[in-house]
């Protein structure tokens, strides 16, 4: 479970589902996944920023963002993170990779902070943050490729939302695949075939009807949930289909009931998944195994 502070690993930032916080409670939706030396953001819900520094990334860094839809709990830091970085000194390209829509975020986002950005470009000699990002707009299938680093996405199903895709890592022979929000979907068992972790978004089904209660607009929340989300049974069908070697079970509906605690999770998972399994956490580290990279090759 716990990686070496060098190796490639997985870090689940904020292992919530949806954008509401709580007292005491875990964070939205975002992780940080170091792979081949490369620092990779997928998502940039509330607390991104935070988790990334508590994780020991140092802003300057950032360099590569991936997002997977544009519901707030997957986007809502993704300006923030990028105009924190760059008071903390980026000045070097950023590349965010993301459903059609994505450029606009980000503009809005620049425009919103037009006074802050001038001011420290005139005041503080900082580069323009404006030239520093660039936003590529992504469809199906291979969607980046550098550096031994390829990456792949599968439109899911999460309605309303039609562009939320899952997203697939690759390099070196190791490869990591992130669900998104989704529904029940065989076609991401193909999509995750072999990986070596999956992370796939669950909701379990005794926790449904008293966070419908607790949030106030019961019917229609719980309408989107049964057809948006899976449950974690669901999603260890999706793990035991596509032969992977891990599932971590994350986007947590509930996250933060405390009548639900990790066993409930695993008791869920077990029912179709015999494999290694996870329940995310803020902050959880999830080492990649060594040894998978065909022909002794090293990324
Ligand atoms: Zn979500
Ligand atoms: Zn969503």
């Amino acid at each position: 479970m716990s990686g070496t502070p060098t190796g490639d690993r997985l870090v689940l930032l904020g292992s919530k589902g949806g954008p509401a916080i709580r007292p005491g409670g875990p964070w939205p939706s975002s992780s940080l996944l170091e792979i081949g030396g490369r620092k990779i953001v997928v998502d940039c819900g509330l607390g991104v920023t935070r988790g990334l520094t508590d994780a020991g990334m140092n802003l300057k860094a950032l360099d590569l963002v991936f997002i997977t839809h544009l519901h707030s709990d997957h986007v809502l830091e993704l300006g923030p993170l990028i105009h924190t970085a760059w008071t903390a000194g980026l000045s070097s390209p950023v590349a965010v990779l993301g459903p059609p829509g994505t450029g606009d975020t980000w503009r809005h986002f620049v425009r919103s902070l037009e006074f802050d950005i001038d001011i420290r470009i005139a005041d503080e000699g900082r580069p323009d943050i404006r030239s520093l990002v660039r936003v590529e707009e992504f469809g199906e299938g291979m969607i980046f490729e550098q550096g031994g680093l390829k990456v792949f996405a599968l439109r899911v199903d999460h309605p309303p939302v039609t562009d939320c895709f899952a997203l697939r890592f690759e390099q070196g022979g190791r490869s990591v695949v992130f669900s998104s929000d989704t529904a029940y979907f065989p076609p991401l068992a193909d999509f995750a075939r072999n990986a070596d972790i999956l992370v796939h978004e669950a909701m379990l089904e005794q926790g449904i009807e008293r966070l419908v209660a607790k949030t106030g607009n019961g019917a229609r929340l719980r309408e989107h949930l049964l057809a948006s989300h899976s449950f974690a049974g669901e999603a260890g069908r999706i793990a035991a289909d596509a032969g992977v070697r891990e599932l971590v079970l994350n986007h947590l509906i509930p996250a933060d009931d405390p009548e639900i605690g990790e066993a409930d999770w695993i008791v869920a998972g077990r029912k179709t998944w015999a494999g290694a399994l996870t329940i995310a956490c803020d902050g959880l580290v999830v080492a990649l195994a060594d040894g998978k990279s065909p022909g002794g090759e090293i990324a």
